[in-house]
């Protein structure tokens, strides 16, 4: 039967074709299979979900979107900000039920599948007592984190998520599986460490594992001054490489472990992870301890995973956020952002601090598709906002605020980029290697039939 929203799409033999399911807007189940992270895209109906079991049904599924001629969105976690894993009367590639994950202990190596999740992949390996960094929710895609970058909590140390990857397997445009890594399509393989969903379906990932059980970390709030923010950073920056950490400078949410009279004032609620020895790991939490009294401190050993702490699926926020780097932290950095804090009302208005380098900058920029390896600090400036009506000031506020800090460099972590236009795309890639990704995209993918995504355009011939 031929579809009303193209002639040429038949989805009774796309069904027969797939060992996967298929859902369409009349299928039971088709709500919670298109169910994303983002609330904002729950109106957005694709024509045909595809919750594909195999290379087999991803190459059928891009068949079927090539001689459609649909849009075509590919889905793992479905945490992307900019909707790109959904389609509007499009077809969505849902990779959620490839889940195998093969861990080699001898190699420290583990061949995960992409549909599993952050938690999903660090409590296995947890259980073997292995670890690979990735981001700092559990309910993030290995599939988009990975082909973005991941930047987490063991990026001072490991670097990150792209540094650990070794091979993967990746379906191409023309329904090819490709083996890719530094000897087999080195090219793509390059591209794939940064360039996102732009050159295939990732099935699979090769990544390398770090013997790592525990961990100290966890939360630790301190109130937000000028003098706090400064030290953090400087205490952050100073700190041996298996300290990372994450500084979320903010109007204090009503936790249950803070006091009720500190709810709503400003805070950091910091997220701490140190993957080192125990006794050393105390001694560095002690100096963040130092700079403030704390108003909470549920900074402990724990397992590794357990940082990712626990996630309310019902908490969908609506959310307006930019992303952007930061080389230098002064005080009248952190007094700015106090400031806006101060003068915003939205229910949540955060300055997200991450200090990076160590593992993550002694890789060359030219090494991998992800090329901001010098940069000292990303910054991510967010607001909740209460509905369409409140959007335009609270996405006002955070652009202010974002130009404040950034200096109008446009470049970002394309991890975190919404749709904000071509030209942050390009700003994500700087120097040669929007180029190179370019001749990349025009060998396996000429005709940009990934094109759902932060899209990188092939270069012509
Ligand atoms: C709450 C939250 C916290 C986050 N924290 C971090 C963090 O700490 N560190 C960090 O680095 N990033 C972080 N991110 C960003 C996150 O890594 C990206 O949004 C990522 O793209 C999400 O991956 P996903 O698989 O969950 O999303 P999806 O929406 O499923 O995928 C996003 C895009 O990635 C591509 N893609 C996904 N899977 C595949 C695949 N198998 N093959 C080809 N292309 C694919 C597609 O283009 C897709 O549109 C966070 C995002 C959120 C919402």
């Amino acid at each position: 039967m031929a579809s009303a929203t193209s002639p040429n799409l038949d989805v009774e033999s796309l069904r027969r074709a797939l060992a996967g399911q298929v859902f369409t807007p009349e299928d039971a189940g088709y709500d919670d299979a298109h169910r994303l992270f983002v609330p904002v895209y729950d109106g957005v109906r694709p024509a045909v979900i595809a919750q594909v079991a195999d290379t087999s049904d991803i190459a059928t599924v891009l068949t079927t979107a090539r001689e459609t001629g649909l849009p075509l969105a590919i889905r793992s976690g479905g945490h992307s900000a900019a909707g790109h894993s959904t389609a509007d009367g499009g077809i969505v590639i849902d990779v959620r039920g490839l889940k195998s994950l093969e861990i080699d202990l001898e190699s420290k190596t583990a061949w995960a599948d992409s549909g599993l999740t952050a938690a999903e992949y660090s409590n296995e390996t947890n259980a073997r007592g292995l670890a690979t960094g990735l981001g700092d929710t559990g309910s993030v895609g290995l599939g988009g984190i990975t082909l973005g970058g991941g930047i987490g909590f063991l990026v001072r140390k490991y670097g990150m998520t792209i540094d650990s990857l070794l091979a993967a397997e990746v379906v191409t445009a023309n329904g090819e599986v490709v083996h890719a890594d530094a000897e087999s399509h080195p090219d793509l393989f390059w591209a794939i460490r940064g360039g996102g969903g732009n050159f295939g379906v990732a099935t699979r990932f090769k990544l390398r594992l770090q013997p790592l059980e525990k961990i100290v970390g966890g939360v630790m709030v301190l109130p937000a001054t000028t003098d706090s923010i400064v030290g953090f950073i400087a205490e952050a920056e100073e700190a041996p490489e298996e300290l990372s950490t994450i500084a979320n400078v903010m109007n204090c949410p009503p936790l249950p472990f803070v006091p009720e009279e500190i709810h709503g004032s400003l805070v950091i609620m910091a997220l701490v992870a140190w993957c080192g020895d125990i006794d050393e790991g105390e001694k560095v939490m002690d100096r963040l301890r130092g700079l403030a009294q704390p108003i909470a401190d549920m900074v402990q050993v724990m397992p590794y995973p357990e940082i990712y702490g626990p996630e309310d699926e019902e908490y969908r926020p609506l959310a307006v956020a930019r992303t952007f780097w930061a080389d230098s932290f002064h005080p009248a950095t952190a007094e700015t952002i106090l400031g806006y804090l101060e003068d915003s009302d939205a229910p949540m208005r955060v300055a997200q601090l991450r200090v990076l380098g160590g593992a993550m900058a002694r890789v060359p920029n030219e090494a991998t598709a992800f090329a901001h390896r010098n940069r000292n600090m990303m910054i991510n400036v967010a607001s909740f906002y209460e509905g369409p009506d409140d959007r335009p000031r609270r996405e006002a506020w955070v652009s202010d605020l974002a130009k404040a800090l950034s200096d109008g460099d446009l470049s970002g972590y394309v991890g975190f980029l919404s749709d904000e236009g071509e030209e942050r795309v390009r700003a994500a890639y700087p120097g040669g290697t929007w180029d190179r990704l370019r001749r990349v995209k025009a060998q396996y993918d000429p005709d940009n039939v990934f094109r759902l995504n932060q899209n990188i355009p092939p270069a012509r011939p």
